[in-house]
């Protein structure tokens, strides 16, 4: 995905990076969850997916992730 992608349908706190754009995961209060940019919101603001599955579904990149071996060209 291109990290610049704009994201649309977010709520206040998934545009304004407080939580995940696909489990709704609330950043503020987690601690210690890795994140990863997935696009932008509306506004701008990058947006971010938990790493891991969070992060495959909305495709994040996976420069800034875990490198794949073997990936299957996502
Ligand atoms: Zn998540």
């Amino acid at each position: 995905m291109n990290p610049e992608e704009i994201i649309r349908g977010l709520t206040g706190a998934q545009a304004d990076r407080g939580a995940c754009v696909v489990c709704g995961r609330d950043y503020l209060r987690a601690s210690g969850v890795v994140s990863l940019v997935v696009g932008r919101s509306l506004t701008g603001s990058q947006v971010f997916a938990c790493a891991g599955r969070c992060g495959q579904v909305a495709g994040a990149d996976p420069m800034m992730a875990r490198r794949r071996v073997g990936g299957d060209g996502r």
